[in-house]
């Protein structure tokens, strides 16, 4: 992309779930904005609710480089938990071959979501003795204690600010009900498994307060404070960790700094399907790859899941996937007629100044508590503007260098129009072809590939399910592409053979 206009500096103003305002997020160090991001637990891959934290995440950072603010932005991988080990062992395998598949395909996913990687990645099985130090420093403080078992658990009763993140009414609780459920009902608090006993046959590791593991909980205090010191300027996590993962790693936290933990806290609200909760439980999910494959594009899936500001649940719906592929086509195609056009020299002053304030209202939307909403708006207002004085004759090389820089700052932070979405696609149909999911991809794409003998089946399946549900004009567009690439199918009465020409 071409240079981007100059802005200056710029104050974000972001809802802080701590103090239920809007604040200022800026560097409490006047130069780099520290700040953590849970991450993912690798027991399997990742739907795209989870990947609408991480890009919500995204626009953020973004947002803070675009204006000038450096970041230094952590993420933890929680590769060892009850599911993690229970699936391992399922196989047969160590956990640790267990999780390194899943970790790639994340990764591998955020890359083709164009998420940007945090600057410290850290796994939470390379952190045990910082975990431990740290359930040492809660006992010598009173705020932890060991069960028969050989577990170890946080005493809330030790922590009166317990519930300030959440604004949950603790009273009543009673001293001493324990938890070692990593996350638990609602509204319930309990004492919390800090440290959980080897049970025989699981992962465990043998340290200064016992052979065991870590709770989740306490891997992202120890790994937060390793990274980013006692206090920090911002915590951030999908809306379901406000309680009680984030409220224990407060406890757990300020119990032996007695300072504020984080700053400023973020929530990302749900990715709904139907008015529930996308997730792994309600099976209501789909993954990046089942997407893919069947014919949407990254950026569109990218494009869809931030243009609903992160503080709005977002109802997901392929009617949204097909809206967000065509804004993001006419942009392309915008963007296109402005780089391969002809322009003569000169600047219109009506033009000049419609990108100005495109550019201003752009960057005021975001600076806004992060509204992508507002902020896409007067891009598309500019798009409509110079493609009208295209047609008439009437933009100039000055126009047209002033808006591409607009479409630079947008891009910084969307990061849409640039096409990276062929190699995502790519790799989808070679994950699909792995995991016997050819049934399931596009017959247009798939028809795209040079058809293995595999492909060719998985396409004369999906012609035979066409068939069967009386999608004759489906079939029929199968059994065409199949043709166009020489393969012809004959029906016979034993079933369907193909052969090549
Ligand atoms: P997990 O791998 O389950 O620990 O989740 C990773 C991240 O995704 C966490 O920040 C969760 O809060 C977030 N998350 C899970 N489900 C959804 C959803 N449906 N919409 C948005 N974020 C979600
Ligand atoms: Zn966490």
């Amino acid at each position: 992309m071409s240079r981007q206009l100059d802005q200056g500096p710029m104050t974000l103003r972001l809802f802080n779930t701590l103090t239920g305002q809007l604040d200022d997020l800026v560097p409490m160090d006047g130069k780099a904005l520290r700040m953590y991001a849970c991450g993912p637990t690798v027991y399997d891959y990742g739907h795209i609710g989870n990947f609408r934290t991480f890009l919500q995440i995204d626009v953020l950072r973004r947002f803070l480089k675009l204006t000038g603010t450096p970041v230094r932005h952590v993420m933890n991988i929680t590769d060892v938990d009850d599911r993690i080990i229970h699936n391992a062992a399922a196989l047969g395998i160590s956990i640790h071959e267990y999780t390194a598949r899943f970790e790639e395909a994340f990764f591998e996913d955020l890359e083709a979501l164009r998420v940007e990687r945090p600057e410290i990645i850290a796994c939470a099985t390379e952190h045990i003795p910082r975990m431990v130090e740290l359930i040492q420093r809660l006992a010598a403080a009173g705020a932890a204690y060991r069960t028969e078992d050989g577990s170890w658990y946080f005493r809330l009763a030790a922590f009166p600010d317990y519930g300030k993140l959440s604004k949950k009414d603790l009273s009543g609780m009673e001293d001493g009900a324990r938890v070692d459920l990593d996350e638990y009902e609602k509204d319930s608090a309990r004492d919390f498994a800090l440290w959980k006993a080897a049970k025989p046959g699981e992962t465990s590791w043998d340290t200064a307060i016992g052979r065991g593991r870590p709770g989740w909980h306490i891997e992202c205090s120890a790994m937060a404070m390793e990274y980013l010191g006692d206090s920090f300027d911002l915590h951030a996590g999908g809306e379901d960790l406000m309680f009680p993962h984030h409220e224990n790693e407060i406890a757990q936290s300020e119990s032996v700094t007695h300072k504020p933990f984080a700053r400023h806290w973020m929530h990302v609200r749900f990715l709904l399907v139907d008015g529930r909760k996308m997730s792994k439980s309600e099976g209501n999910f789909f993954t990046l790859r089942d997407l893919l494959i069947k014919g949407y594009k990254a950026s569109a899936i990218r494009m869809a899941l931030i243009s609903v500001p992160y503080r709005h649940q977002l109802n997901f719906t392929f009617d949204g996937l097909i809206e967000a592929t065509n804004a993001i086509e006419r942009l392309r195609t915008f963007h296109q007629r402005l780089t391969q056009g002809n322009f003569p020299p000169g600047a219109s002053p009506a033009l000049q100044s419609a990108a100005e304030t495109a550019q201003a209202d752009y960057l005021a939307a975001l600076a806004n508590d992060l509204n992508t909403a507002e902020a896409r708006a007067p891009i598309f207002d500019l798009l409509r503007a110079a493609n009208t004085s295209i047609d008439q004759g009437q933009l100039f090389a000055a126009d047209r260098d002033a808006i591409l820089a607009v479409l630079a700052g947008f891009d910084a932070v969307f990061d849409v129009i640039e096409d990276h979405d062929a190699e995502p696609t790519r790799r989808a149909l070679e994950w699909a072809a792995q995991s016997g999911r050819l049934a399931d991809v596009a017959p247009e794409l798939l028809a795209r590939q040079s058809l293995t003998d595999e492909a060719i089946d998985a396409l004369v399946a999906q012609r035979t399910q066409a068939k069967k549900q009386r999608n004759f004009a489906r079939a029929d567009q199968i059994r065409n592409e199949l043709a166009e690439k020489g393969i012809v199918i004959e029906d016979s009465k034993d079933g369907v053979r193909w052969k090549r020409k």
